[in-house]
């Protein structure tokens, strides 16, 4: 007698403590970030993305990452990452003792260049030193790779996808453990994104686990959507929508925490998310952020009737 096959649950990594807070002005106190961990935490979340190792005149909002790693990695089941931009980061969060650590890298030359003074080759190199690093200390710290304007670019326009193909390929041989596409910029369409991210399962079969997107123009949920049905079972998202494009002021951020939630639960497929919890905590948040934009079409409508349960 055949049996359904379950279906495989998707992860929805909060990165709103770090990509949203680091495009806001204003700097959240630590006791509303770590309110807002817990909370996430106690709401099923179980990757969350912190906070960043940049250097604190950069980023003051994330200046104390290292408070909220120690802090993250008391609950139980957390997966706790932090974003780290070169060696002297990767110390800090090997010193941290963060689960894993995001590197990013610009496929695009010009955004690479603008942005870290780097070529994304030189990037590549970083990459296989933070490797070495990680191997010497001895720590178990995962090194994912976050691969953005995959999907083309505020400064250079169009991203040759053989070249976003030959950088996974050149990270993977550096020693990232896992890769994702990211499209920060919000160009992305559904059909690239199935198109980009088959292509780049046959480089990286199933080290390629992230999908990173924002709905600068309306299509976050449908790029989403697009990757899953393609494989991609883990994306990264900030509550509320938070995280805007500084190219476009005002403009939707990354997609919604709670929107992500519902588009899969409505689907039927497990998020492991409470999705009282997480609009309860979503006021919340919207309220330390008072006059800040926010996003998200669940918590203006709710959920429908005919949705009995969060997955
Ligand atoms: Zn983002």
């Amino acid at each position: 007698m055949d049996t359904p096959s379950p279906v495989t649950p998707v992860t929805v990594r909060e990165v709103g403590l770090r990509d949203g807070l680091q495009s806001i002005a204003r700097t959240l106190p630590t006791a509303h970030k770590l309110d807002w961990l817990r909370a996430a935490h106690a709401a099923g979340q179980r990757e969350i993305e912190v906070g960043s190792f940049v250097p604190a005149r950069l980023l003051p909002q994330l200046a104390d990452t290292a408070e909220l790693v120690a802090v993250a990695r008391t609950l139980p089941g957390l997966v706790t990452s932090v974003l780290v931009p070169n060696l002297k980061g990767a110390q800090a969060a090997l010193d941290s003792g963060a689960d894993a650590m995001l590197l990013p890298l610009s496929a695009s030359h010009a955004h690479s260049l603008a942005n870290l003074r780097k070529t994304p080759d030189e990037v590549v190199a970083e990459i296989g030193r933070i490797r070495a690093l990680r191997d010497s200390s001895g720590s178990c710290c995962l090194i994912e790779v976050g691969l953005s304007t995959a999907f083309g670019c505020t400064i250079q326009g169009r991203v040759d996808e053989t070249e976003v193909l030959r950088l996974l390929q050149a990270v993977l041989d550096a020693g990232a453990e896992r890769v994702g596409l990211a499209d920060t910029v919000g160009y992305a369409d559904p059909l690239q994104v199935g198109r980009l991210f088959e292509r780049a399962f046959k480089v990286a079969g199933d080290r390629l686990a992230c999908g990173h997107f924002h709905d600068t123009r309306g299509l976050g949920l449908a790029n989403v959507f697009a990757a899953w049905q393609v494989g991609v079972r883990r994306f990264d998202a900030c509550l509320a929508g938070i995280g805007g494009c500084p190219h476009a002021p005002g403009a939707s951020g990354n997609v919604a925490t709670e929107d992500v939630a519902y588009l899969f639960a409505s689907m039927g497929v497990p998020t492991g998310l409470d999705f009282d919890a997480l609009i309860a905590l979503r006021s919340q948040v919207v309220q330390w952020l008072a006059g800040e934009a926010t996003h998200g079409a669940i918590a203006r409508a709710g959920l429908p009737k005919t949705m009995k349960e969060a997955a």
